[in-house]
């Protein structure tokens, strides 16, 4: 009864786009209102992405590690068993902790969930519409577009999350499956897969790439397809998924590598290849607001689109695709709208895999920084050679670095190894700071930690590494 129907912002979508700004805004003491349809705030990364993925990634290694690794250090266990019931009600616990996080945070900050789906109507009015059919209709000074992306299908093997999975169903396949097929050899399907083969799943994954991870630096893809292989993921690079679909409890997947046809089967299949803007409840056509050639709504550096007004963040406006990335144009969005002079950038943007072991990069990969026309060094050191790697039985990988000839200033590094996923934060802030090799190569890092390698292999590159 009570409610702002003119509130300064209204923020549609509950993500980690539009609830880090709807609080960030509200720190500024704007009169925020966020809508989100799902019966629970954080978007895909809360409840379908990011933090159910890692809840099962961090189970399943354990389980390898009880399985293969115990004894090693001395463990014996024996009759180590699967309770997959309990792996994956521990990752919903892990969810719901996450989702009522954001629920506590929202009224910290005093901001409203309209729980329901908005819509964005000429002249930034917002209508919402409850799960009971009821409408409210907001005139807010201002809206923000935070409507996240989906998966995108394949024609002829629409996601059914019984058998033809999207991230959402491989995050609750009911038992293990005999083979998991995952089409798409990007993060989304190496984590899945990951963690499917360490419960006992015989995993394919088939990309279209030449390498997976395509994109990434060339020395981390061909290090990481030589583990991921050893690990046990069959993999198919430069393959083209032409055909398939499901027959009863069975999906067959057709392909194509070098002209030769192909053919799988298995019990499931994930397909992980790629994402595509939603903009659920934004007609644009009819809104005239500007689109880009993959469907993502255009912004400016402050986050703003072509309507007066109307911002847009996150993985609706395209570019990399995570939760960090979103939360950073939030902020910048509430920022721009209470008046402040703040602007995105995307030079050091860090992306993590959180497979085992890891891989984390930032910056420009050496065939980047080589196509600059700029002299460039690279220094590496592995992981192999490093005492604290080594007493935790993990040695797999390097940190690679790419740095300016001429001034030493880091362009971009890149690391496969235990850990590098919190390894890489101290680079992205030297980068951000233009911070050079000397600098991380002279910093004084603690022995023996893992982050010596890092230490190392900037001093590699400037051609003075001590322990290799
Ligand atoms: P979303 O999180 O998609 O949120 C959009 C929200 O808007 C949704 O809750 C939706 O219900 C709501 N919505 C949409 N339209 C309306 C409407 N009209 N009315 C009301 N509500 C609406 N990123 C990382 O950085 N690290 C990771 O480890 C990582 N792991 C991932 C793992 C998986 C399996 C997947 C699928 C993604 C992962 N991502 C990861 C990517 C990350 O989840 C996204 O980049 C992030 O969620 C984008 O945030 P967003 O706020 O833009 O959109």
């Amino acid at each position: 009864a009570d409610q702002n129907l003119t509130p300064d912002l209204v923020v549609i979508g509950g993500g980690p786009g539009g609830y880090v700004a709807s609080i960030r805004a509200a720190q500024l003491g704007l009169s925020v209102v966020c809508v989100e349809f799902d019966k629970t705030l954080g978007g895909t990364c809360v409840n379908v992405g990011c933090i159910p993925s890692k809840a099962l990634l961090s189970s399943s290694e354990h389980y390898e590690f009880a399985l293969k690794h115990a004894k090693d250090h001395g463990i014996e266990i024996a009759g180590v068993q699967l309770n997959l019931q309990q792996m994956l009600k521990r990752k919903d616990d892990v969810v719901a902790q996450n989702t009522k996080g954001v629920e506590f945070l929202f009224k910290k900050n005093k901001v409203t969930w309209a729980k329901g789906v908005g819509t964005l109507k000429a002249g930034n009015v917002v209508e919402v519409k409850a799960l009971d059919g009821a409408l409210t209709t907001y005139r807010p000074k201002h809206v923000i577009l935070a409507t996240g992306s989906v998966p995108m299908q394949l024609p002829f093997l629409p996601f059914d999350e019984e058998r033809v999975l999207s991230n959402v169903g491989a995050l609750r396949i009911p038992e293990v499956p005999k083979h998991l097929i995952v089409i798409g050899g990007g993060v989304i399907g190496l984590e899945l897969g990951s963690v499917w083969r360490r419960l006992g799943a015989k995993v394919t994954v088939i990309e279209y790439a030449p390498t997976i991870l395509p994109g990434n630096d060339d020395d981390i893809t061909k290090e990481a397809h030589k583990i991921f292989t050893k690990q046990g993921l069959e993999i198919h690079t430069a393959t083209k998924v032409t055909g398939g679909g499901r027959n009863g409890s069975m999906v067959t997947i057709e392909a194509e590598k070098d002209g030769q046809a192909m053919r799988f089967e298995a019990d499931y299949v994930l397909v992980s290849i790629g994402r595509k803007p939603s903009l659920t409840g934004v007609d644009a056509a009819a809104l005239g607001l500007a689109l880009g050639t993959r469907g993502e709504i255009v912004v400016d550096a402050q986050m703003r689109t072509s309507l007066p007004n109307v911002f847009a963040i996150g993985d609706a406006v395209g570019g990399k695709l995570l939760a960090h990335k979103a939360e950073e144009e939030g902020v910048i969005a509430a920022e721009v709208i209470a008046g402040h002079h703040a602007k995105m950038h995307y030079h050091n943007m860090p992306g993590v895999v959180y497979t085992w072991p890891e891989i984390a990069t930032a910056g420009l990969t050496e065939a980047e920084a080589r196509a600059t026309g700029k002299a460039i060094k690279v220094g590496k050191f592995p992981f192999s050679a490093n005492g604290r790697a080594r007493s935790m039985a993990s040695t797999e990988g390097f940190v690679k670095f790419v740095t300016d000839a001429a001034t030493d200033e880091i362009l971009g590094c890149h690391m496969i190894g235990p850990n590098v996923s919190d390894l890489l934060s101290e680079i992205v802030l030297a980068m951000e700071y233009r911070g050079t090799a000397d600098d991380v190569g002279e910093t004084v890092h603690s022995h023996p930690t893992l982050s010596e390698v890092v230490k190392e292999a900037a001093l590699a590159a400037l051609g003075r590494a001590i322990h290799i």
